[in-house]
This record gives C-alpha cells, structure tokens and sequence, in this order.
C-alpha cells in the first residue's frame, strides 16, 4: 500500500484530502494527522468579539468534515525528517509517506512580543485570531465604557491580512450602536506605509479609515507591551498608548515544520510559487498557510490550490511533468460595517482592481467598493466554506484570476 501523508486537517489539509481519495488509483491510502478534532471556522472569529456568532457556530469535528475513507490520525506532529521519509508524532508513532502534503497552517506567537502575555493578557490585552482570544475579547467589549482602543498588526505576514482592517470597521459600527463612539479613540496601528499591501486597495481602505475617524499609525513594528506605560512601543522608539490593546500578534509557520529545520527562518515551508511542490524534496508538497508564497494567507488561497495540487499529485504518482498551474490567485470580502463589505480579488501579478464579480457587468458583488451584497456573499462563505469549500468540492469559481468585468482603477 502506498501511503499520501497530510499534515494537518484545516482548510487545505481537509479538501486536498476530500479531492485526493476520491481520485488516486489502487493501492493508495490517505491520512491526515492533526492536533485534535476540532476544525474551526476562522473567518468567523472576526464576528465573535462583537456577539454576532458564538463559539459554538464555528467548530465542526474534522472526522465529519472528511471523506470516510480517510485515515484520521489524532495527534501533535513533532518532526519531519525528508530523508527517511518518517514523521514521528508525540505520542511516539512514526508515520511514513511516499508523498507528502504539508497543511499545518501558521502559529500565532503573542509570546514572542516582551509584555504580551504579561500583567494586561486576556484583561487589557487582546487577540482574536484564536477561539479562546476572540471569546475573551467578546466578554471584555461587553464591559467596555469608552476609551482609547488601539487596534495593531504587529509584523507581516499574518493570515487574512485585512481581517485587522475588518475588526477596526466593525469596532466602529459597534461603538455606534453602543453610543460609546464619541466617547472611544479608535487607533489602527500597521507595519506597513498604507492601509493594505496593494496600493490601490489600500487608498480605497484608507479612505475608509479616514471617514470614520479612525487614525491611522504606519510603519510601525512591534517590538514592546510596555505594561507600565500601557502603551505599545515599535523598533524605532515610537510609542502608542492604550486603555484596550486588540493586536493581531506574531505569526510563524508550525513547530512541525520549524522544529524539523525544513522551513525559512519564520518556519514556512520553500514552496514553489506555481507548482506547490517543495522546492528542497520532490516527493512533498505544500498547500496554505504552511508555505512561504509571496500572497496573503487565506482560506481562499487555499481553496484555488487545490485545484492545481491535485493535479500535481496525480501528475507526480503518473510520473508527468507537473503544470504550473497557480497564479496567486486570492480573494477576500472586506467587512466595513453597519451591513456592507468590499470584495477583493488578485493575484501575484495584478493588484485588486474595481469591477464585478464573478460574473462581468452582472457580478452579484461589486469589486474594490462596499455593497449591501458583499456583506451577504461573506455570510454565505460560512455555508460554503462547510458544505463545499472543505468538502473538496467545486465553487463556481476560477482557480486563476480572471480579468473579464475588471477595469483599471
Ligand atoms: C480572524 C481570521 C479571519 C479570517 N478571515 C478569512 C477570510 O475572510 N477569508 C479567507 O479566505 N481566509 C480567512 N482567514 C484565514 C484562513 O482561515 C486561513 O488562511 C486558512 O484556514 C488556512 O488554511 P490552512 O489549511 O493553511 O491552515 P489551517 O486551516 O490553520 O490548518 C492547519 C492545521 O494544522 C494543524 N497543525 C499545525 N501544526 C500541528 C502540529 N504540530 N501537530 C498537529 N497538528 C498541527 C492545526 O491544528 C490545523 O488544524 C481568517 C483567519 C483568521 C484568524
């Protein structure tokens, strides 16, 4: 029996897995190995904070999630070694594989900032890119009365770039709702020189911040949570105060891949950027979050590799060249309050630009402007984020971006 090892049963892991068994030929087996069998839904983290969806709406077990023919192995994954072709889990198991996937996503490191975790954690100090962080930060708006609240990205990469930007828009549309607004400073402090990567998504964003009266702090990286001062402090000396701290902290790739000294030196894994076959090892393959892919780190992304990856394994076990098939293709709705969002859709060589989508002239949603629509297409992506997205199954959607019903901005 020859044997495809999936590490890691997020969005990647799970639907490269779904869309595997069902094609690989005889004498294949697939196994996924993850952590445990909880399988969150991410992008609903963003929503928790402000009481619009509970913890319970965002995790599925992940045996559920995937095909019964795939073997679940429930474990931590502590090493890979690529010469023999052995992973060994910390339960003292050792897996092989003939090919390997890596999907184990990024780590989120609040301990790798002095001050982060100290006096203020969980109290004045938050995160919401975990279901623990974003269910404490929930209780602390309930009480929240006004104040000075500092919204921080404390280096790149993180996952979901813009879901900072979203978390700042929804703060405000809360405050409103809260009549705490005129009585609430609303920060957005970033390392980068604008709103966003892209220029013209980030003057769109911007703009927004503006109009809402959100001031915006750049090129600011992290270094402190000076817990004396209360306040945040960057490399270069510069300082933020704050009364309530939510920081979108240090992002690195899993210990699974770090601790085997196979990633760079943040722990993502050398990927190449149109195959997503390793760039070291010809019999591993990445997908996700785990790679080190100069594009955002998202769901989305992960679901336009699939297609190519699958591809690739099928091509790799039949012994064809592989297609460089990935173009960087990503999207995202842009949450901006109060029933609205903004869509985004790019890839390694063209930035967002506006128009519609997916549908030229018709769409339903509107690209690089806020819409009615755009706020229900991200409700839906819940719904098809469990029911398709991970299930390996199609959207009606391009793996590549398309340029029909784009304009230049
Ligand atoms: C707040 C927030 C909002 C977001 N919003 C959006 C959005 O609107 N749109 C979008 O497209 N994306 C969004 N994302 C990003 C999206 O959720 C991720 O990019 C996506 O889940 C990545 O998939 P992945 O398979 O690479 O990693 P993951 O889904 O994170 O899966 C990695 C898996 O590997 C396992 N693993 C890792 N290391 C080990 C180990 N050592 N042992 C055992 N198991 C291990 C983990 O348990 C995990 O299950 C958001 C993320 C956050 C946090």
């Amino acid at each position: 029996m020859k044997e495809l090892l999936i590490l890691g049963a997020g969005t990647g892991g799970s639907l490269i897995a779904n869309k595997l068994v069902r094609s690989l030929p005889d004498g294949w087996r697939v196994t996924v190995v993850d952590r445990d069998d909880k399988h969150i839904y991410q992008p609903g983290l963003l929503f928790l904070p402000f009481g619009d969806l509970r913890p319970e709406d965002l995790v599925r077990p992940r045996r559920k999630l995937l095909d019964p023919s795939v073997r679940v192995v429930l474990a931590g994954i502590d090493r890979i070694d690529p010469e023999n072709k052995v992973v060994a889990l910390d339960d003292g198991t050792q897996l092989t594989w003939d090919l390997l996937i890596v999907s184990t996503g990024t780590r989120v490191r609040p301990d790798q900032t002095p001050g982060m975790t100290g006096r203020y954690w969980r109290q004045d100090v938050h995160e919401f890119y975990t279901l623990e962080g974003a269910t404490a930060l929930a209780h602390r708006l309930e009480g929240f009365t006004g104040g000075r609240l500092v919204v921080d990205v404390a280096d790149m990469p993180i996952k979901c770039p813009v879901a900072p930007l979203e978390f700042a828009f929804l703060a405000d549309a809360y405050l409103q709702k809260r009549g705490l607004r005129d009585k609430t400073e609303l920060v957005f402090v970033t390392p980068l020189d604008g709103a966003f990567t892209k220029p013209v998504a980030s003057r769109a964003l911007g703009g927004m911040l503006e109009q809402r009266g959100i001031h915006t702090v750049t090129n600011f990286s992290l270094s402190d949570v000076l817990e004396d001062e209360k306040a945040i402090q960057s490399y270069d000396g510069r300082k933020v105060d704050f009364d309530l701290l939510v920081s979108v902290p240090l992002h690195g790739g899993s210990s699974a891949v770090h601790d085997s000294g196979i990633g760079d030196d943040m722990g993502f894994l050398p990927t190449d950027k149109h195959t997503l076959q390793s760039r070291d090892y010809d019999h591993i393959f990445a997908i996700g979050d785990a790679t080190d892919l100069p594009i955002s780190k998202a769901g989305a992304v992960a679901h336009f590799q699939g297609d190519v990856l699958h591809d690739n394994v099928m091509r790799w076990i039949e012994e064809r060249p592989l297609w460089a098939g990935y173009d960087g293709h990503a999207n995202c709705f842009i949450e901006t309050g109060h029933g609205k969002a903004m869509l985004i859709d790019f890839n390694y060589e063209t930035e967002p630009l506006p128009g519609k989508f997916p549908l030229p002239g018709i769409g339903p949603f509107t690209l690089l402007a806020e819409s009615e629509l755009n706020h229900w297409g991200k409700l839906a992506f819940k719904w098809a984020y469990w029911n398709v997205l991970v299930r390996g199954d199609d959207l009606p959607m391009d793996h590549r971006m398309l340029m029909y019903g784009k304009r230049s901005a």
